[in-house]
């Protein structure tokens, strides 16, 4: 039975120590029931991962978080528990890590590696996530005997391309050979058990040559009159394994299986020892490397050279000082080993360009605290979305479906009519959260439409978008547009010329989107709107200056009503105002009646369910003067038993009636079945008993019915 590392209780005070130990009991009694695959009590694993972090030399919170890191996840225990119970600080580390725990990695393209690491870093917001989830990887690593042969293999994968590579750029050196070494292990079993054997034996055979080397260097350092140390450790299996691989050789071939470390106070004693071991022994050309002048991104330091020694081998020497030595083997972690260390100012101004660094951003932003610095909002501007195959995509915040669609590829965006986030469909000006999964439902004979440029995000999507109605405006759109424009004008009575005034035009192109009077024609031509689509507004505005102009000639007139909604007339009613009711939306038509308020008059449509509540004498008769004058939106609920494909099919079915969709909703309720709203253009009452028809008789369609 593992117990929690009793180191803790020197280096924490009485506050914390009864934090952590709250957390261990309460960890211990929600995991009661639980067992490891090993066999063993569910508790072992939470209080491992807490004496990593222990060794580590992290905060308490940190600890009491990695003894909790599993109960959101696997126990009855809610967010609102450990709230109550741990506070904010405590919950939002081990909601990180459930967050995390929740994501695996598919993909096995690098690109697609990097970015999930990234999302990695965004999810977490806060540094201290990570640092447990890899704690947590690394007992799961040392632990994964016990689980099936071909799931040890995908989580050592996992771990060779994500998490090492974070613990790399953490500088958590020790962390991420021990990882290696584990993914060694499952990866090569063979290898692995021939290195545990024969590796201590070579070393051995060479102990003395590691011994009269150190030995040597002691003397140097005297020599120099330093206060240094000098030591002698194996390598890690997994690094002189990917030596072998590199120069085709084998174990027997290599010679330099112990790294010989020479620590000292300053650089400039490091560049001394450098210079001395250089006259003693011959450097190995091209194996000298300067890590101090320039540091690896994880901000590693140290001097590298191989000489030769007088038997004849090779040996390789690292020179450092102290101070690099702590962040060569703690990394990001060394901030809570070595505190005292780190209280001047310029130290953490370093602390967070290190961080800066490591994560390898541009972003320019003033260094706060150090904790802020821990809250990582380097990816702040950005979100990272699955693919359905789980490729990771990077985007910026606020991007929508539809600038994924693009981002996938252009046929994508331009074939779009849908999206699922998550398995749920949802509409296209949705904002998408990092972590999320994003499935783009596509439709051969779909085109883009110019709504998407008033939400897309990205520069991309939005040139994209403008690329394809650029393609519209040919000669050819611009006459057939031009010409069916007029040929419409004529059928209803209308001469084009009178509509087409400066300030209408200006409107009509605002409304529908275009850049000019010819993108307008061609937009026709390419059929994108039909030209009773953009007539009727034209002739909406024309009717509302007539309307204006006739009102302001005669009183009587005023029982009219906005022409937009078609002219009504309500008996005995001619000096009130008149309202279309919002309830039942009537629309030219539509069998309507009257009622009348002491200021006003609505009218409603005769079925109205609200019509039925009045009393008798505040209803009046009431009818339409005017018909076909403009168009009207129309709301259609459609409930589907299966969303799959639905709101192509819907939209297509629309598209194919040269009808033009005002606004689409779509959700799945609780009982699994998928609701549409659908608001549509219309231009009399007598089309919308066709189109329910005809969405009704597609297949998977329960029900529609027409809204409010
Ligand atoms: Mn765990």
């Amino acid at each position: 039975m593992i117990v929690l590392n009793p180191k803790y209780k020197e280096i924490f005070d009485e506050k914390a120590r009864s934090l952590i130990s709250s957390a261990f009991s309460y960890a211990k009694k929600m995991h009661k029931t639980q067992k490891r695959a090993s066999g063993e009590d569910y508790i072992i694993h939470p209080i491992a991962v807490a004496n990593i972090l222990i060794d580590l030399g992290l905060d308490a919170a940190t600890i009491a978080a990695a003894l909790l890191h599993d109960v959101i996840e696997d126990t009855k225990a809610s967010d609102v528990d450990i709230i109550k119970k741990f506070g904010q600080e405590i919950f939002e580390l081990v909601s990180g890590v459930t967050k995390l725990s929740k994501l695996t990695f598919a993909s096995q393209e690098e690109q697609a590696a990097e970015n999930f690491r990234r999302m990695l870093f965004a999810m977490a917001k806060d540094i201290r996530v990570i640092l447990i989830k890899l704690a947590d990887r690394l007992h799961n690593m040392r632990t994964i005997e016990f689980i099936k042969e071909k799931k040890q293999k995908l989580i050592a994968r996992e771990t060779l391309e994500i998490y090492t590579p974070l613990a790399s750029r953490l500088g958590l050196s020790y962390i991420k050979c021990e990882l290696e070494d584990l993914c060694f292990k499952v990866f090569h079993s063979d290898l692995y058990a021939n290195f545990i054997q024969k590796i201590p034996l070579h070393i051995e055979k060479r102990e003395n040559i590691v011994e009269s080397l150190c030995f040597k260097l002691k003397q140097i350092l005297n020599q120099l009159n330093l206060k240094g140390e000098v030591s002698g450790r194996p390598k890690h299996f997994f690094s002189i394994y990917k030596k072998m691989q590199k120069h085709g050789i084998t174990l027997e071939q290599i010679y330099d299986l112990t790294a010989i470390r020479v620590i000292v106070p300053s650089v400039k004693d490091c560049y001394e020892v450098l210079g001395m071991i250089h006259t003693v022994w011959r450097p190995i050309p091209g194996r000298f490397k300067d890590y101090i002048s320039i540091p690896k991104p994880n901000k590693y330091q140290s001097i590298h050279t191989s000489v030769m020694s007088s038997y004849g081998m090779p040996f390789e020497i690292q020179i450092r000082t102290f101070d690099m030595h702590k962040v060569a083997e703690y990394g990001i972690a060394a901030h809570w080993k070595y505190k005292e260390n780190i209280e001047q100012a310029s130290d953490l101004d370093n602390k967070i360009s290190w961080l800066r660094d490591m994560i390898e951003t541009g972003i320019e932003e003033s260094p706060q605290e150090f904790y802020e610095s821990l809250k990582i909002d380097l990816y702040s501007d950005q979100v990272f979305i699955f693919t359905p195959k789980g490729a990771v995509k990077s985007m910026s915040l606020g991007s929508t479906p539809i600038d994924f669609a693009y981002n996938v590829h252009s046929q994508i965006g331009d074939t779009c009519i849908g999206a699922k986030v998550n398995n749920k469909v949802v509409s296209l000006d949705t904002k998408l959260q990092s972590g999320d999964y994003v499935e783009i439902i596509t439709s051969d004979t779909a085109a883009p439409k110019r709504e998407w440029l008033k939400f897309v995000k990205t520069s991309g999507a939005k040139s994209k978008i403008k690329a394809y109605f650029k393609k519209g405006i040919k000669d050819e759109n611009i006459k057939r547009g031009r010409e069916a424009l007029a040929h419409e004008a004529a059928l209803q009575n209308y001469n084009l010329d009178d509509l087409l005034e400066k300030k209408w035009v200006d409107i009509i192109l605002q409304y529908f989107m275009l850049s000019s009077i010819d993108d307008m024609y061609a937009s026709i031509g390419c059929n994108e709107y039909t030209p009773k689509q953009i007539l009727l507004k034209f002739v909406d505005l024309y009717k509302k200056k007539q309307g204006s102009e006739q009102a302001a000639s005669s009183k009587e007139k005023k029982s009219r009503i906005g022409s937009g909604d078609g002219a009504v007339i309500v008996m005995g009613a001619e000096n009130l105002m008149i309202k279309i009711a919002r309830c039942c939306e009537p629309v030219p038509g539509d069998d309507i009646i009257g009622v009348v308020a002491r200021q006003k008059a609505s009218v409603h449509r005769k079925d109205c369910e609200n019509v039925k509540v009045v009393e008798t004498g505040r209803l009046a008769q009431a009818h339409w003067v005017e018909f076909r004058t403009a168009s009207f939106g129309v709301s259609l609920h459609i409930q589907t038993s299966n969303n799959a494909g639905m709101l192509a099919s819907i939209t297509n079915l629309i598209a194919r009636e040269n009808l033009f969709i005002q606004s689409l909703n779509a959700r799945i309720d609780k009982k699994n079945t998928g609701i549409i709203v659908i608001r549509v253009d219309l231009s009399d009452a007598s089309q919308i008993k066709p189109l329910i028809d005809k969405i009704t008789a597609l297949p998977n369609v329960d029900k529609v019915y027409r809204g409010r």
